[in-house]
C-alpha cells in the first residue's frame, strides 16, 4: 500500500495501542545496558526487529551501529532519524523491577528510551507505509564517549555516503520539563564540550626542605584559582562559557613534596570564537603562571563534541510537527541553551537537521540525567514514536515547508 502526500498523518492515538510493546522493549533494553561500542545485544535486537518489520538493515556501521532504510511511494526526498543505544559506567540504585542486570553499567541517560521510541516509529512506518520517499533510521553506538563518539565513527564509516539523507533529526529526553513537552530551538542549542589535560612538572623533594623543590601542589592549587579568570575576565559577559577543573592530582604523602601534578578540565562554550579564546587563554595562562613558580606545564587539548547547531528550517519543521501532534501549549520553540554536549553535533555538521528535546517529567526530586536513580519515562514513548513517524511523513511530503525563519 502506498499512500500519497495527502495521506492522513499519524496522530498520538494511532500509536497508543503500541504502548505495552514499547514499554516492554524499553525495559528489556534498560535491564541489559551496554557501554559504548559494546552494544552487541542491543544492536542485535534492534536489527532483528527491523528486519522482521521489513526494513533493509545494515549492521556494523561505525562499530555496533545499525542503519535501516525503507522506501515507499515515488518521492525523492530522504530523511534520517537517529537514536543512540549506549549506556554509562554507573551502578544503578533505582531499585526498579527492570533495573540494570549488568553491574556497574546503566542506562542513566535514557538512550534505552530513545532506541525504543525510534523502534516504535519504525514499526508504524513499516506497517502503514504511509510515507512518500526514503526513511533512514540511524541507531548509533557510543554517544557518551565524547571525542571518540559513535556519531563520528559512523560518519567515518561513510554513513551519509552509503545512506544519503537530505536532513537528519535526533531527540533527547529532558528531565525537568513536563512529560511529552517538546523543547526546540533554532540555531545553536547545545554547547561545544572539550577536555583539557594539564601536566605540571616541578621538582620533588622533602617536605622539610621546600626551598630545594618546586612544589607542584602549590602551583596546581594556585593555577585552579587563576584559571577562573578566563571565564570571569576574558570571555565577554554576554557570551556563555564554563571552565570546570574536574580532577586535580598531586602527591601521595604528607612528608613528600611532589614533582608532578595533573589537572583535567571540562570546557564548554557556544560561540566558536569563544571556544578558540578559551583554548588560547588556558594555554597562555597555564604556561606563564607555572613559569612564575619555576615549574613548566604540558597542555593537551582534546576536541570533544562541537556545538549542536540546529538548521533554522529543520527546527521550524520539527516545531510545526510537534505542535500538530501535542498542541501549541506543549511545545517551546525557543527553548533555552543547554550547556550539555551531544555528539549528534557531528552529524549536523555533515547534514542539516535538528535535535529536539522531549520532557521526561518534572516531578519534584526527579533524578536528572546521569543520576544512578534516573529512569526514562515510559509515558513519553508513544509521543516520541508518533513524533518521529509524523516528522518523516511531513518532511517527505512537503520538504522543509515555507517557514524559513
Ligand atoms: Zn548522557
Ligand atoms: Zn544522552
Amino acid at each position: 500500500m502506498t499512500l500519497t502526500t495527502a495521506a492522513p498523518k499519524v496522530e498520538l492515538e494511532h500509536l497508543s495501542d503500541r504502548a505495552p510493546m514499547l514499554r516492554e522493549l524499553r525495559r528489556r533494553i534498560h535491564q541489559h545496558p551496554e557501554l559504548g561500542y559494546e552494544e552487541e545485544a542491543t544492536s542485535s535486537m534492534v536489527a532483528s526487529l527491523l528486519q522482521e518489520w521489513g526494513w533493509e538493515v545494515t549492521r556494523e556501521v561505525g562499530g555496533t551501529g545499525v542503519v535501516a532504510v525503507m522506501q515507499a511511494g515515488t518521492g525523492l526526498r530522504r530523511i534520517g532519524l537517529r537514536a543512540d543505544m549506549d549506556a554509562l559506567p554507573i551502578q544503578e540504585t533505582s531499585g526498579l523491577p527492570w533495573a540494570s542486570q549488568n553491574a556497574g553499567v546503566m542506562h542513566a541517560c535514557g538512550h534505552d528510551g530513545h532506541t525504543a521510541m525510534l523502534l516504535g516509529a519504525a514499526w508504524h512506518l513499516a506497517r502503514t507505509r504511509a510515507f512518500d520517499g526514503t526513511v533512514t533510521l540511524i541507531f548509533q553506538p557510543a554517544e557518551e564517549l565524547g571525542a571518540h563518539g559513535g556519531a563520528q565513527r559512523m560518519l567515518a564509516d561513510g554513513l551519509f555516503k552509503r545512506f544519503p539523507c537530505d536532513t537528519v533529526f535526533a531527540a533527547h529526553n529532558h528531565p525537568g520539563a513536563p512529560a511529552g513537552h517538546f523543547l526546540i530551538r533554532r540555531g545553536p542549542f547545545m554547547a561545544a564540550s572539550d577536555q583539557v589535560s594539564i601536566r605540571i612538572i616541578g621538582q620533588g623533594g622533602h617536605a622539610a626542605r621546600p626551598h630545594l623543590t618546586v612544589d607542584t601542589t602549590l602551583v596546581a592549587a594556585s593555577l585552579v584559582v587563576a584559571l577562573q579568570s578566563v571565564v570571569a575576565r576574558n570571555v565577554n559577559p554576554l557570551d556563555s562559557a564554563v571552565l570546570t577543573v574536574g580532577a586535580l592530582q598531586s602527591g601521595k604523602a604528607a612528608n613528600v613534596i611532589p614533582g608532578h601534578a595533573a589537572l583535567e578540565l571540562s570546557v564548554r562554550s557556544f560561540d566558536p570564537k569563544v571556544r578558540e579564546l578559551l583554548r588560547q587563554r588556558i594555554h597562555e595562562l597555564t604556561t606563564s603562571h607555572v613559569q612564575g613558580y619555576g615549574a613548566r606545564a604540558e597542555v593537551q587539548f582534546l576536541d570533544g563534541t562541537p556545538m549542536v547547531v540546529n538548521d533554522n528550517r529543520a527546527a521550524a519543521l520539527a516545531e510545526r510537527v510537534a505542535v500538530a501532534l501535542v498542541g501549541r501549549d506543549r511545545v517551546d520553540g525557543q527553548a533555552p541553551l543547554q550547556m550539555g554536549g551531544e555528539d549528534f553535533a557531528h552529524m549536523l555538521m555533515a547534514c542539516p537537521g535538528a535535535l529536539v528535546r522531549i520532557g521526561n517529567g518534572c516531578d519534584q526530586g526527579q533524578p536528572m540525567l546521569h543520576d544512578p536513580r534516573y529512569d526514562f519515562n515510559d509515558a513519553i514513548l508513544c509521543t516520541g514514536a508518533a513524533f518521529w513517524a509524523r516528522l518523516a511523513q511531513t518532511y517527505l511530503a512537503d520538504g522543509m515547508g515555507a517557514d524559513a525563519n
